[in-house]
């Protein structure tokens, strides 16, 4: 039977809370506990898959084909254990399940409310596959206070009544805003913060507080006394200069030990963190940097590009070099040559995307790309742009396009070398979906099997010719413009089992050109870089090795 952390936010939005989650999952691990990070949020939206990426960041997609929330990612990055499904919920989600039961009747006639009927159906969501690890950590989504995280915070108080003593933990992340004018850190934040969630009913066990600096110890000793907490279990979290330094930091805060304290675990396993100094020795030690442009179209907001950047890092790691990045948003190439924008950089990566704004642009650049010979990574739409790119300039269908931009403008305008997909082969099921079908839930999502063309490109860098990769999109490129591409040199080096759909593109006479259909970022990891990102850095290192 697991040990259940919960944790919640107070003060401010934005802490870091999934952070913390993740990198104290990783300290546990290293004390040789199992564990399973999942994330509950109070926004009414059934899944993040149609919030839009500018303000919710990324989706990030489950082997088992769930649209979850960032923070999963961090979970995944930080422990290694793969997000499922039932590792994120919201309120939307809970709702409808509640909804979909009182119209089956399964209540008896009841009268349906919050209490008991939609805590319960959080609870047991929260109870799902307990007795399969030591400890599963809970975070909640948005901020004490919040109307719509009250169920929530109700539901993990209930929980952690249900349960025999000592088997919840609740840890709050809070903010100590510093006061320049008086030199300060102040508390007072924290202590409402705390007084807000007692009023609810859950009293913390250890206080996490985010700072500039270190905190004092009188601070601490105020916080402690105020805020019912032992000393040694209010935890600095200071700003670091990278987020891979966070099991290290938080365990010299000594956040595990609390939290084994807590549990009162003693004698505590001795923790083993070299793998995380090794992760930090190769972020602090690079020798040499590349540079990347990503041309994408959500580009003010870094978040939703988040695996991206984190798997650029990671391949930077495994190659000892710093990867800059540069955004660039691909509707500047509708007016402007790409060529001076794109000079200086030692490789591009067209990420993947939805809707027409910005493709020509990423046309542009997959071009920049094959005729001068710079290492290219098109995922997903960047694929797709890819290969749109080379049938209307190398393979003479000066109309290429897809049939997505179609979709949205209303009219055929395009020969679709990317059409809709309305049927595909999942395992050994088929699925079929129409145009009509409602947004959420239309693409083909999750893990499916690729095979690779032996003596490829990607067949020499996964160093294998069967792989399982990550899906998101609803268009697919078409197997019958295969020959034709073939023959002007673009190689269909990876395909779906049934050889129906094109999983990865490379040009043959090109130093390091793959267009992938899948999101290889979603399963990189700091201490295991995905192989294309590894090898997309060593190229552009390379690269930036002649100039
Ligand atoms: N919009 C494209 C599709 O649906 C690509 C999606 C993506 O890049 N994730 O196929």
């Amino acid at each position: 039977m697991a040990r259940y952390i919960f944790i919640t936010g107070g003060v401010v939005s934005s802490l870091g809370k999934g952070l913390a989650s993740a990198a104290l999952g990783a300290l546990l691990q290293a004390r040789g506990f199992s564990v399973r990070l999942r994330k509950l949020d109070p926004y009414l939206n059934v899944d993040p898959g149609t919030m839009s990426p500018f303000e919710h960041g990324e989706v990030f997609v489950t082997d088992d084909g769930a649209e979850t929330d960032l923070d999963l990612g961090h979970y995944e990055r930080f422990t290694g254990v793969a997000a499922r499904k039932t590792d994120s919920v919201s309120s939307g989600r809970i709702y409808s399940n509640v909804l979909e039961k009182e119209r089956r009747g399964d209540y008896l006639g009841k009268t349906i409310q919050v209490i008991p009927h939609v805590t319960n159906e959080i609870k047991d969501f929260i109870e799902i596959g307990s007795d399969e690890v030591d400890f599963m950590l809970c975070e909640i989504g948005g901020t004490v206070g919040d109307i719509e995280g009250l169920p929530f915070f109700e539901a993990i108080r209930q929980f952690s009544q249900d349960k025999p003593r000592g088997q919840c933990i609740f840890m709050h992340l809070t903010l100590l805003p510093y006061i320049k004018a008086s030199g300060e850190l102040k508390t007072k934040p924290t202590q409402h913060s705390v007084k807000e969630l007692r009023s609810i009913g859950i009293a913390p066990d250890i206080l996490v507080c985010r700072s500039e600096g270190p905190i004092p110890v009188k601070e601490r000793e105020k916080l402690a006394l105020f805020c019912n907490v032992r000393p040694d279990s209010v935890i600095a979290a200071q700003d670091l200069g990278t987020i891979y330094d966070a099991p290290l930091a938080y365990h010299r805060e000594g956040l595990d030990q609390a939290v084994l304290d807590a549990f009162q675990i003693s004698p505590a396993p001795k923790p083993d963190l070299r793998k995380w100094e090794d992760v930090s020795d190769r972020i602090h030690n690079a020798e040499g940097e590349v540079n990347v442009a990503i041309v994408g179209k959500y580009t003010q907001l870094e978040d939703a590009y988040k695996s991206i950047a984190e798997a650029l890092t990671h391949g930077g790691m495994a190659n000892r070099v710093k990867v800059r990045v540069e955004w660039v948003d691909a509707e500047l190439f509708d007016r402007e040559d790409p060529a001076p924008h794109l000079s200086g950089f030692n490789a591009i990566l067209v990420p993947g995307g939805f809707g027409e704004r910005g493709t020509e642009g990423k046309i542009k650049a997959a071009e920049f790309a094959r005729t001068r010979k710079v290492p290219y990574l098109g995922i997903c739409l960047g694929m797709q742009m890819a290969v749109i790119e080379a049938a209307r300039h190398t393979a003479n269908l000066t109309d290429a396009g897809s049939e997505e931009f179609d979709h949205e403008a209303g009219k055929k305008r395009f020969t679709p070398v990317v059409y809709h997909l309305k049927e595909w082969v999942q395992g050994n099921h088929k699925v079929e979906r129409k145009v009509e079908d409602d947004k959420g839930g239309t693409m083909r999502l999750g893990a499916y099997d690729a095979v690779l063309t032996q003596g490829s490109k990607v067949a020499e860098v996964y160093g294998n010719t069967l792989i399982d990769e990550r899906h998101r999109h609803r268009y697919e490129v078409d197997i019958k413009y295969r020959e034709k591409l073939e023959e002007v040199g673009m190689c269909f080096s990876g395909m779906s089992p049934d050889g129906r759909l094109p999983e990865i593109v490379e040009w043959t006479d090109h130093p390091w050109f793959i267009g992938v259909q899948f999101h290889p970022e979603l399963k990189s990891k700091p201490f295991d870089p995905h192989p294309l990102f590894k090898d997309f850095v060593r190229a552009a290192k390379e690269v930036s090795r002649l100039v």
